[in-house]
């Protein structure tokens, strides 16, 4: 019999991914903070996370940061509060490992089971379902609930132990700020030395300097497409996931903790809501020129 899925946090990411599990068959049941969110999914709602997970045999989470994750899993009303044998958690919002590590001791202290999930692939990927997957936790709990994943991405990659699949994800958006600076600064110098951006981005394109993710992420920027796919606030919050795990080893990380500062310049202007192309707009008045 396929288990009742439960899903936390119908923001971008979450509400493509709990439609998908529906449309895969699954029973979906939802809570979100705001229920205008919740309703908007058109699926049943629970009145707490608890009611939730109670009504379920698996919760997947998927919400802002590291408080969202305290609040849905440890709070009074909490997934944690109704977890038992049987029962078990995914984790797929971008968090610290130390958390995962505490949430999952948690779990398995009640008899239930939990995966971290961190996903990669954006707005777009999350309403096709074609997502990827970074796992921690068990073994044998990835192979049992990768099917669930699978409803809502193309693959799942087993990382190892709990925290390893936040780590992973956290190195994987520490690339994201690298590349989305450098095509920016690139851009700027190249236009202000009176180069077209179409030619940077053709070129890069028919080259080794090519990524998939210029190719998203440079017509963006050539368009003011702004929408929102990944905000420029859960970017931030990200790298400074990444430099509090680095600095706990220690390992210095000079060149992310200065491209974090560019991002941060964003969100004092104002733009932390925007998609994280955004960030450009900062650096274009600190370079005094507009693409
Ligand atoms: P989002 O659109 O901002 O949605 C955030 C969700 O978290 C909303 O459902 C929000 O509820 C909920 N939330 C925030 N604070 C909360 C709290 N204190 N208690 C309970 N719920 C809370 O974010 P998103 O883009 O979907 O991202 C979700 C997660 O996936 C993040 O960890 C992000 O880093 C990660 N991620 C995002 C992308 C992407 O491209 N967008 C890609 C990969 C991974 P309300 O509706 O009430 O505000």
């Amino acid at each position: 019999m396929q288990p009742r899925i439960g899903f936390v946090g119908l923001g971008i990411m979450g509400s493509g991914m709990a439609k998908n599990l529906a449309r895969r068959g699954y029973a979906v049941r939802v809570w979100n903070r705001s229920r205008e969110r919740a309703r908007a999914v058109g699926l049943p709602t629970a009145e707490s996370p608890r009611a939730l997970a109670e009504q379920s045999d698996v919760v997947v989470s998927c919400v802002a940061d590291p408080a969202a994750v305290e609040r849905v899993v440890f709070a009074e009303d909490g997934v944690l509060a109704a977890a038992r044998a049987g029962f078990s958690y995914v984790e797929c919002s971008t968090v610290s490992p130390e958390l995962v590590r505490r949430a999952a001791l948690a779990f398995a202290e009640k008899g239930a089971a939990m995966l971290e999930a961190p996903v990669t692939g954006s707005k777009l990927a999350a309403e096709n379902g074609t997502l990827l997957f970074m796992t921690g936790g068990p073994a044998e709990v990835h192979a049992r609930l990768e099917p669930i994943l699978l409803a809502m991405g193309t693959r799942a990659i087993y990382c190892g132990i709990a925290g390893h699949g936040a780590l992973m994800k956290l190195v994987g958006n520490t690339l994201i700020s690298f590349m989305l600076e450098g095509l920016c600064e690139g851009l700027l110098v190249a236009r202000k030395g009176g180069l077209e951006v179409d030619k940077v981005l053709e070129v890069i394109a028919a080259s080794g300097f090519q990524s998939p993710y210029y190719a998203f992420k440079g017509p963006a920027i050539r368009d003011r497409n702004f929408d929102t796919q990944f905000s420029i606030d859960l970017l931030v919050k990200d790298q400074n996931l990444m430099l509090a795990e680095a600095a706990a080893q220690p390992t210095p990380l000079p060149g992310l903790a200065a491209i974090r500062e560019v991002f941060q310049s964003a969100r004092a202007q104002g733009l932390g809501g925007q998609d994280i192309a955004a960030v450009i707009r900062a650096l274009e008045s600190a370079a005094g020129i507009n693409l």
